[in-house]
């Protein structure tokens, strides 16, 4: 909040909940990651979710944002996806009229976006890809037809299943940490910086209480 100006520099690249992210969604990157991993896990419809980033992006008001296209990952980002070689940079000072050309490159409407979606209906950008002036290369020219975007089946799933379900089938399937007794020296400093104030000391070694981990704490 005390800096000067924000310089946004995301990488291109799809998503499997947001579909894609660029701009908007990197800013995601700018709060804490404790906070960025009980947010993944407040916010599990991904209309909110999506409100929720455009929230942060709209508050830090990057200067410039910068899409990082040379190396671009396609499919199931980012936990799965694969590099592509797109060999492009786009910026503007407009975040989401970038996500938008971004999406556009990929062959993705502006509404098939939700963080896109979300911005440009608050009025943060310009989101009409007819009315976004795109200098340099033709936008035309630099259309992807075969990159390879996120199934949609996670995304339904996640519309259309009781939040209270999906949040128990996180919290089950999600790798926990565990602390190696033999290898603990009781410093304590995992409890000083545990961001979920998860670890706490008992006896002579530190434990983890699972009731205080995000259940996407090792995903985000
Ligand atoms: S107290 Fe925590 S940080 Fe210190 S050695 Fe044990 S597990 Fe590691």
């Amino acid at each position: 909040m005390e800096t000067d100006v924000i310089i946004n520099l995301p990488k291109f690249k799809t998503h499997s909940l947001n579909v894609f992210t660029g701009g908007i969604k990197n800013m995601y990157g700018i709060i804490p990651a404790g906070l960025r991993r009980r947010f993944h896990s407040d916010y599990l419809n991904l209309d909110d979710f999506a409100q929720m980033l455009v929230d942060i992006y709209a508050a830090a008001k990057p200067a410039l944002n910068i899409i990082d296209g040379i190396m671009a990952m396609e499919g199931e980002c980012p936990g799965s996806g694969v590099i592509r070689n797109l060999g492009l940079v786009l910026a503007s000072r407009d975040g989401v009229a970038l996500d938008a050309v971004a999406g556009g490159i990929i062959g993705l409407k502006p509404e098939d976006v939700f963080t896109t979606r979300a911005a440009g209906a608050r009025g943060l950008g310009m989101c009409d890809l007819q009315k976004i002036d795109v200098e340099g290369e033709l936008f035309a020219s630099q259309v992807v037809s075969d990159f390879k975007l996120p199934a949609a089946g996670y995304r339904t799933a996640m519309k259309h299943t009781p939040r209270g379900i999906v949040k128990y089938v996180l919290e089950q399937t999600s790798p926990r940490p565990r602390v190696k007794r033999k290898n603990c020296t009781a410093c304590a400093k995992c409890v000083k910086i545990c961001p979920a104030g998860a670890a706490t000391m008992m006896g002579k070694t530190s434990a983890i209480n699972d009731k205080n981990l995000h259940p996407l704490h090792v995903l985000s």
